[in-house]
């Protein structure tokens, strides 16, 4: 982070180049101060994102390939491989095992290693993952191809179980939590178990939605909210503690 006013929160995976005015909707995020990943879906979006956030002050952009969008897309792998040292940060990139994505696992499978070993091969690279049933697999995959000293992981929207949660932080793994998550039982004890040293705030806007409109990065204070509650701790102190995290992983 460059020297200057502190972000005042953090939205570490949102969809900035989605929304209907991309522009309007990095110039909200600075004028809010929300420290705000803005992945990206598809190689040929990077140019553009990459154009949009070279000045930015809390605005970074990710440079992706949606396991979703694998099927029809592998072939911007090459593309993905040229833009890479262009940016420290990776995504959105992982494995989605889900019904409507299952066929195209094993090309899944074939990017994201192929991503985490140009990853690891770099260095220094901070990656948001996607691991929709498939948690196992993608915790395999950072252990065999992404070695802790040479990349960090950030898994975006994770639905494992607790003791998957145990086995991604003893890999070294932060979470990016959003306000979906915690709408079920399960998703508040996981959110409630996890290590608190290794979490961060997300929205997946415009995927997910507040009061009806689609999530921004300046709501991630909604998310905040939430962790306070299920973790019994007052709002401020977990927005220090997520700052701090942010500070930890960018060092
Ligand atoms: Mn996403």
């Amino acid at each position: 982070m460059t020297e200057g006013l502190q972000p005042v929160g953090v939205d570490f995976h949102c969809h900035l180049d989605l929304y209907p005015d991309h522009e309007a909707a990095i110039a909200r995020a600075e004028a809010m101060r929300v420290y705000t990943l803005s992945v990206t879906t598809t190689p040929r979006a990077w140019p553009r994102n990459h154009k949009l956030t070279r000045d930015t002050r809390y605005v970074r952009a990710a440079l992706g390939l949606h396991p979703q969008l694998v099927a029809e897309r592998s072939d911007e792998l090459p593309l993905w491989e040229r833009y890479l040292p262009e940016t420290r940060y990776v995504g959105e990139v992982g494995l989605d095992a889900g019904p409507r994505f299952y066929k195209s696992l094993e090309a899944q499978k074939h990017v994201f290693r192929t991503v985490l070993e140009r990853c690891a091969e770099a260095g220094g690279k901070i990656l948001s993952v996607h691991s929709v049933r498939s948690v196992a697999a993608v915790l395999d995959m950072i252990e065999w191809y992404l070695p802790l000293d040479r990349g960090l992981v950030v898994l975006h929207w994770f639905t494992g179980s607790k003791s998957e949660a145990r086995r991604a932080a003893a890999l070294g793994c932060y979470f990016s939590v959003n306000a979906e998550m915690v709408r079920s039982d399960r998703g508040r004890a996981l959110v409630a178990d996890l290590p608190i040293d290794r979490i961060l705030t997300e929205t997946d806007g415009p995927f997910t939605q507040i009061d009806g409109h689609p999530s921004e990065p300046s709501d991630m204070h909604v998310t905040i909210d939430v962790i306070a509650r299920v973790r019994n701790v007052p709002s401020h102190e977990i927005a220090r503690t997520i700052q701090t995290n942010l500070q930890a992983l960018l060092r």
